[in-house]
């Protein structure tokens, strides 16, 4: 079957990279099926796209946030109707099961029609003026236009994560996907353009993160740059648009930890921690890939884990008897095979796998043996660097606080759960764990649209996306003073 090649979203318009260049967009399950050709967009796109997003720019703040809003839930009932084909490309491309992509669409659903019903609130305040016959307020002003930069694990829920928000608050936008994962956010993209999403409101342009996201964030014309990704791409963004003097908000990497305490429900502790440490195939932020285990439990709590570790199947995310699929790209899984030689080399004991599996039908994909560390301190280079793959390491704690000591000993701060009956150990942990999300006998896994999400420390940079906080994200704020005296009064002068 003939390759599609698939363009660039600019101004309302399809249209084909200037350079005259594509890149390939392939199966991680199966690296010779190539999914479609993507643009391998250049400088003079990149400005376009902009130019487009500027152009928009006062229609789209003009037009009242109800009509918006009205727009984006059009865009939540198309998710609906697609949302099964959506999460078929999506495994496709990124390889997650089917079950995980079929979640992916379905948070994008959830936030969109979360967060497109701001459009009724968008809720300022009224506040009492010090003086009389005076009315202050302060209302919500849009930023302007918007870069989204988005990573590939989520490839449709991440993408909403900024857009809907964006939009709603009267931003354009400029798109720039991760080059593993463009099809799904083509499509994406494609559902606001049948919603009605009036031209150049969002542009949509794919190209690799020095050609196009880093001109993209030292444009002159972009006032906020919405990041997710690592921690490192993060830095560099900061600093980019510190330099510019930009608004930026950043979702970046995690080391997330589980903490099993003696008095824990064991077997209700092993599946939190198999979802969170091996569900996307260990790909997500908020991964578990500590488990901080109390010494009295820690040898049955082992074998536990070790015997339901060794009954996952891998294989093609499309296929119901699948659990765990492929990482998304050979360098990963490299990345993740060298991780596995610096834990041996540094004295940790490997419980099992440790290696890329190539058996049978996954011979052609970035498959990854789930792997188990034990016998993992602290300060390892496993128990303190971002893996990104289906890596755990299990470590031993003598109680609560010195659980706690282990967690927080991370430069980064997104996610921590804790397993235990016990409600002041629960209270406690709420209390002293350094995260941006902490769960009660669950695991580091289970965002809701409806709550902030981002992480402390080398996590974000205080931003919280979701929840009504994206907002603030997305909003300058403008307080308002209307003085009905008819004669000049003097804030703080008049008696
Ligand atoms: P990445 O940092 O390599 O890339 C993220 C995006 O930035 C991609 O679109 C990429 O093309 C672009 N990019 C790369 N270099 C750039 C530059 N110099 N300037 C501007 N843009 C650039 O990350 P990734 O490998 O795609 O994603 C995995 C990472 O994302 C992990 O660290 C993971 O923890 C993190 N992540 C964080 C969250 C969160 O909400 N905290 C969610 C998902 C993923």
């Amino acid at each position: 079957m003939a390759i599609r090649t698939y363009k660039n979203f600019i101004d309302g318009k399809w249209v084909a990279s200037s350079s005259g260049k594509t890149f390939d967009n392939i199966n991680p399950a199966n690296k010779k099926e190539i999914l479609g050709r993507f643009q391998k967009s250049n400088a003079n796109d990149l400005n376009n796209a902009v130019k487009s997003a500027v152009k928009a720019q006062e229609c789209w703040r003009n037009l009242p946030a109800p009509k918006r809003g009205e727009i984006l839930f059009r865009v939540g009932e198309l998710l609906i109707k697609h949302k099964e084909s959506l999460a078929q490309d999506m495994t496709r491309e990124m390889g997650k099961v089917l079950n995980e992509t079929r979640g992916d669409v379905q948070e994008a659903i959830d936030l969109t029609y979360y967060t497109a019903g701001e459009g009724r609130r968008l809720q300022g305040e009224t506040v009492p003026s010090e003086l009389n016959n005076k009315f202050c307020m302060t209302v919500r002003m849009p930023v302007g236009v918007v870069a989204a930069i988005t990573p590939w694990n989520f490839p449709i829920a991440i993408p909403s994560w900024k857009l809907i928000p964006a939009l709603i608050c009267g931003n354009t936008v400029v798109f720039k996907p991760a080059s593993d994962t463009p099809l799904s956010a083509y499509r994406f993209v494609k559902l606001f353009e049948e919603a009605g999403l009036p031209p150049g409101v969002l542009n949509f342009i794919t190209g690799t993160g020095t050609e196009i996201g880093e001109p993209l964030v030292e444009h002159h014309n972009i006032n906020l740059v919405s990041f997710t990704g690592s921690t490192d791409t993060g830095a560099k963004v900061a600093h980019k648009c510190a330099w510019n003097m930009k608004q930026y908000s950043l979702e970046m990497g995690g080391k997330n930890a589980i903490i099993v305490m003696d008095d824990a429900n064991l077997d209700l502790a092993v599946e939190g921690v198999i979802w969170g440490a091996f569900g996307t195939t260990g790909q997500r932020c908020t991964a578990c890939s500590r488990v901080i285990v109390h010494k009295k439990v820690l040898k049955k709590f082992t074998n536990l884990l070790l015997k339901r570790t060794k009954a996952l199947r891998l294989g093609d995310g499309l296929k119901n008897t699948t659990d765990v699929g492929p990482l998304i790209n050979e360098a990963q899984r490299q990345k993740v095979l060298g991780y596995c030689k610096v834990g041996v080399g540094e004295g940790a004991k490997l419980l099992l796998g440790g290696n890329v599996f190539k058996n049978g039908k996954c011979r052609n994909g970035f498959f990854f043996e789930p792997t188990l560390f034990a016998g993992v301190s602290p300060k390892m280079r496993i128990a303190q660097e971002e893996i990104f793959g289906p890596v755990l390491s299990i470590l031993e704690c003598k109680s609560l606080e010195n659980a706690v000591e282990i967690v927080n000993d991370s430069r980064f701060g997104l996610s921590s759960a804790i397993y235990t009956q016990d409600v002041n150990r629960a209270f406690k942990a709420i209390e002293k764990l350094d995260t941006g999300l902490t769960y009660i006998n669950s695991s580091t896994i289970g965002a809701e649209v409806q709550l902030p999400f981002g992480g402390t420390k080398g996590t974000g940079n205080g931003h919280r996306e979701a929840g009504t906080t994206a907002l603030e994200i997305f909003t300058e704020w403008k307080s308002v003073f209307v003085d009905y005296s008819g004669t000049l009064q003097k804030a703080q002068i008049e008696d």
